[in-house]
């Protein structure tokens, strides 16, 4: 068919398909002819939001410097590039993010939908094409390095809290010495909580702010816990949790109103409110989540959190809306790991010195 004959077959068209038609052409040949990328153009606005500043030094004393060339997809994209006055160094949009000196943003969007159904790297790479699970690698723990920045609000009223353990891991690390090498999630020998297992704090009030964050190897200990959750409670805060005894100290130590429930389960609820099942709850879906990576290294563990946490905003459903907002949102904060720092990474939960560690 050539073009005479398309025109022809678009002059058959009713009034309201030839609209319809219009708009769609409109629509695809934009960006070709403008050289713009409304999402880069998204992330650049979002990321700059509270005025512009320079990704290095952090001044906001920055010129135009020229343009550069990226392709999206298929199309040629034009991008402002820029030069900092006070450290003299250049920097785009999108430097410091996920996204820097990407030639693939239509795959980028690819793999946020794939990280939106949880799929592994390896079902990933196949449904994307043309990229290796081990670049994806890369990309899906720079992702989570920024989503793990986004800040969580302080809590209001009720705020249930409870801590659960995920076995230590070093999947991904050659030659284990230390220890015989372990088959994958597996379930620790030995009995209770041990150095063993990694303790993760969830805290959730009744709007579903949520924290949730590794505190360290072995048994919850208060020390961890005020770094962790201190700044988000005040003493209008009153807290739920079971009755381990950190967490009564704490909470004394706070002067925070503070009701135990006993793992019993005799009394489950106190007049009718106060009880810790959202967080439980919470617990449980994190764990049925994680299942399907067959157990993660615990370096890591902080940056599954943060994904869990996120996809628990969005509901877990991967609309246009979704895809968007999680790839702009992981543009919001600085990542500056580079490939290799993300692989040689340890585990290194917040650091508390062992004499306060003795003290709890
Ligand atoms: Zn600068």
């Amino acid at each position: 068919m050539n073009l005479v004959d398309i025109i022809r077959e678009v002059q058959k068209l009713d009034d309201m398909s030839q609209q319809r038609l219009l708009s769609y052409l409109q629509n695809a040949l934009e960006h070709t002819i403008n050289g713009k990328e409304p999402l880069l153009t998204e992330i650049a606005e979002r990321k700059s939001e509270r005025g512009f500043s320079c990704p290095h030094c952090h001044n906001a004393n920055a010129v135009r410097f020229g343009k550069y060339q990226t392709t999206v997809g298929t199309k040629t994209v034009i991008r402002q590039r820029y030069k900092c006055k006070d450290c003299s160094k250049t920097f785009t949009d999108l430097t410091n993010t996920p996204l820097n000196r990407t030639r693939k943003l239509d795959k980028w969007l690819k793999f946020i939908e794939c990280m939106i159904e949880g799929y592994s790297l390896r079902k990933s790479a196949e449904l994307i094409g043309e990229i290796t699970w081990v670049t994806l690698f890369y990309w899906r723990h720079k992702i989570l390095s920024s989503l793990e920045q986004i800040p969580t609000e302080g809590f209001s009223g009720i705020v249930e809290m409870d801590e659960t353990y995920f076995l230590y891991s070093e999947k991904g690390k050659r030659n284990i010495t230390d220890r015989e090498p372990r088959e994958r999630g597996g379930t620790s020998d030995k009995r209770g909580i041990s150095y063993d297992q990694v303790c993760v704090l969830v805290a959730r009030d009744r709007q579903k702010i949520t924290l949730s964050s590794v505190l360290g190897k072995g048994r919850i200990v208060k020390k961890r816990l005020d770094k962790k959750i201190g700044t988000l409670l005040s003493k209008d805060n009153i807290l739920c949790t079971d009755s381990w005894r950190a967490f009564s100290s704490y909470a004394k130590e706070k002067k925070v109103e503070h009701y135990r429930f006993k793992s019993d389960g005799k009394i489950r609820v106190i007049k009718g409110i106060y009880h810790i099942q959202n967080v439980n709850n919470y617990h449980s879906r994190l764990k049925r989540w994680m299942n399907r990576f067959n157990g993660v290294a615990s370096k890591y563990l902080e940056h599954y959190l943060a994904w869990f946490r996120f996809l628990e905003t969005l509901g877990f459903s991967q609309s246009v809306k979704n895809i968007k907002g999680m790839l702009i949102t992981s543009c919001l904060f600085p990542v500056q790991e580079t490939n290799k720092a993300l692989r040689k990474s340890t585990f290194h939960p917040i650091s508390v010195t062992a004499l306060e560690d003795l003290m709890n």
